[in-house]
């Protein structure tokens, strides 16, 4: 185990991309970002997990309604298949060897997905309400709340019963995977959190964007970050077993 953490990121036919916030925020919960591209053989993915201490899955294009077995909604937006794919393999590499994952909006959304639930392809003529949900220019401000499961995760991680969220995303979590647990819901019921209901597998996913809150250092959204960190510390500490018999020397 290690403080690197694997981070997805999306490609074009020529450039990587993520946002920056991302790294920033590991970086300030003392964690190394290590940006992973959609793979052109996405079973590497295990070989990428023996490396790191930890899986974050960020934030990006629509999941393919294939993927849960709905035909395209008119409102669908990019998809991008390989990245599908390579993240798919992450997260069943990181259930093999349980690692602590980190999932944010479109990770939260490629989680369900696969536990086997579904999605709404486009909240507003899916699940109209008055929550506005997609507001990309205000990615710094917290324009909706969400009220989140107590004896959760999410609830040990940032200390609330309910907090203000950002929120850009025209997808959401619909029909909950078997095996996942809803911690965030806003007002209008759309699902804004989820963890693995398994006391040996660290997930939690979020469909706002702390990344984008995290500078702030009085921020609940930091303390997402601290979390992750604490449980990657945890895990590496129950990894190294302590012995007793003398080590050999090199010189010996
Ligand atoms: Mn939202």
């Amino acid at each position: 185990m290690s403080k690197l953490i694997a981070i997805s990121a999306t490609a074009d036919s020529s450039k990587i991309s993520l946002s920056l916030n991302y790294a920033r925020s590991l970086e300030g919960a003392g964690l190394v970002p290590m940006i992973v591209p959609p793979l052109t053989d996405p079973t590497r993915a295990g070989d990428i997990l023996d490396s790191v201490g930890g899986l974050l899955l960020t934030g990006g294009e629509d999941v393919d309604p294939k993927r849960f077995g709905a035909p395209p909604h008119p409102k669908l937006g990019r998809i991008n298949p390989q990245r599908d794919a390579t993240e798919l393999a992450l997260l069943e590499a990181a259930r093999d060897r349980r690692l602590p994952v980190l999932a944010i909006c479109r990770g939260i959304q490629i989680l369900n997905v696969a536990f086997g639930g579904t999605l709404y392809q486009d909240l507003p003529s899916e699940h109209p309400s008055a929550v506005g949900h997609n507001s990309p220019r205000d990615a710094a401000s917290r324009t909706h709340d969400v009220t989140i499961t107590a004896g959760s995760r999410l609830a040990a991680a940032t200390g609330a019963a309910a907090m203000a969220v950002n929120s850009y995303h025209h997808q959401a979590v619909c029909h909950v995977g078997a095996g996942l647990r809803v911690t965030a819901v806003a007002a209008d019921g759309v699902i804004e959190g989820v963890e693995v209901d398994d006391p040996a597998w660290w997930v939690l996913a979020v469909q706002w964007h702390p990344e984008d809150l995290a500078t702030d250092v009085r921020s609940w959204d930091r303390r997402i970050f601290k979390a992750f960190a604490d449980e990657i510390a945890r895990a590496e500490k129950a990894a190294t077993r302590p012995s007793s018999a003398p080590r050999p020397g090199l010189a010996s």
